[in-house]
């Protein structure tokens, strides 16, 4: 992508035109949440404008459109992510929702006392948590793969734990906290292999790589739509059919049934046995909108780019004066931690802020890792495709001060 195209990907999204305390905003907290362009909220709110109506009770015009506009979305993100069937493309209300349906369906379902789930060091507590609760509720117990001193997954700490009680394995497929990539292919082979399931926490990696859910070979992929230029409150769960259609239905309500009586009820097909309720409808039509953003730009180029500034900040910040890096894993998308000596991350945050650079501290929602690595937190700047190197340049220099002043 030359600077005339990437000017020209930049502009599409508002927000980053903005002054911040007086600064043009330098905005590198896109693992938290990615900043919107144009298009997706002009869908957002063309639907609001236009075809606003409840979805699959098509008595109407309105209904219909919304309803198409709905599933048309679901068959988008079915595309993006490879997936054979759009449905199963679950609605979620974000990452931790998805895994919070497999946990609570398959989990409370399937598990039993001394059944073993196999999680990783680097996991964001929405991978950790909900599987606690099923693990007190079940008998189940909980394997954690450690880490290298780089910030890799020990891969044979991880053939070590798996055996015939493992009957599942949740990993990111990236670390929000080290940006670490996980080999998730390797992983799910091995799962595979002892029988077990797997889920990837794709939260970090769909908007970074190339997602293909048949080529990984896992049962579940999950994530957020916010975190790939669309709305806050949608998200995807999706799961093999032959898996979803055993698993009982996790929320009960309209949408969900077939038949319903006093004496019992019968319940939808996939993916609404999974729906309950009124979706997010706006939400899945500015996601699928965000997937065509990113189709339409070129996906693999957006890869290309983000890696190449991801090793132009990596460099950059080794030639920072007491900058430590956390974490040098083998493979790194989107996410990059690191700690300056003699200065508390927050107060770091605060003056970066205060020059109109956002970035993120704290332990990322990972305490376990940051226990791991006997730190409490870090600073973390995290990159989107609209980034360039004068953000980056921005960030160096304002850490080259505060190095010096410090
Ligand atoms: N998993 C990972 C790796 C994440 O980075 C996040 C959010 O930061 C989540 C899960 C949870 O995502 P959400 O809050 O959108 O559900």
């Amino acid at each position: 992508m030359n600077q005339q195209q990437h000017g020209r990907l930049r502009s599409q999204f508002p927000a980053l035109a903005q002054k911040v305390n007086g600064h043009p905003l330098i905005y590198l907290d896109n693992a938290a949440t990615t900043q919107k362009p144009q298009r997706v909220l002009e869908a957002i709110a063309r639907y609001y404008s236009t075809d606003n109506a409840n979805v699959h009770r098509a008595a109407h015009a309105l209904s219909g459109r919304a309803t198409l506009a709905f599933e048309s979305a679901r068959e988008t993100v079915a595309r993006f992510i490879k997936a054979p069937r759009p449905q199963e493309v679950i609605w979620t209300r974000g990452t931790t929702e998805a895994i919070n349906l497999v946990a609570q369906s398959w989990g409370l379902s399937e598990l039993q006392a001394g059944d073993e789930i196999v999680l990783s060091t680097l996991e964001h507590h929405a991978n950790i948590v909900p599987w606690q609760l099923v693990a007190q509720r079940t008998g189940a117990l909980i394997r954690v793969i450690p880490l290298d001193k780089n910030g890799d997954l020990d891969m044979d700490a991880y053939l070590g734990l798996l055996g015939t009680r493992t009957r599942l394995v949740s990993v990111a497929h990236v670390s929000n906290a080290l940006g670490t990539v996980n080999p998730v292919k390797e992983i799910v082979a091995a799962a595979k292999a002892v029988g077990a399931l797997t889920l990837i926490d794709g939260a970090q990696a769909v908007a970074h790589l190339e997602v293909d859910v048949q080529a990984i070979g896992c049962d579940f992929y999950a994530f957020s739509g916010h975190k790939l230029y669309g709305p806050t409150g949608i998200g995807v769960l999706w799961g093999r059919t032959e898996l979803l259609e055993r698993m009982p239905p996790w929320q009960a309500g309209g949408e969900m049934i077939d038949r319903v009586s006093f004496a019992g009820t019968t319940f939808n097909v996939l993916p609404f046995k999974f729906e309950a309720g009124t979706p997010h409808i706006a939400g899945a039509i500015g996601l699928a909108s965000a997937i065509d953003f990113i189709t339409d730009l070129d996906k693999a180029e957006l890869v290309r780019h983000e890696a190449a500034l991801t090793d132009y900040l990596v460099a950059g910040l080794r030639q920072v004066p007491g900058l430590r890096l956390i974490g040098e894993p083998r493979q790194r998308a989107g996410a990059v931690s690191f700690l300056l000596d003699d200065i508390h991350p927050q107060d770091a945050a605060t003056l970066l802020d205060m020059q109109g650079i956002a970035l993120r501290v704290g332990h990322h929602c990972a305490m376990p890792l940051m226990e791991s690595l006997g730190i409490g937190g870090t600073m973390r700047a995290s990159l989107a495709c609209y980034n360039d190197r004068d953000d980056v340049d921005a960030l160096l220099a304002a850490l080259h001060k505060l190095s010096d002043f410090f």
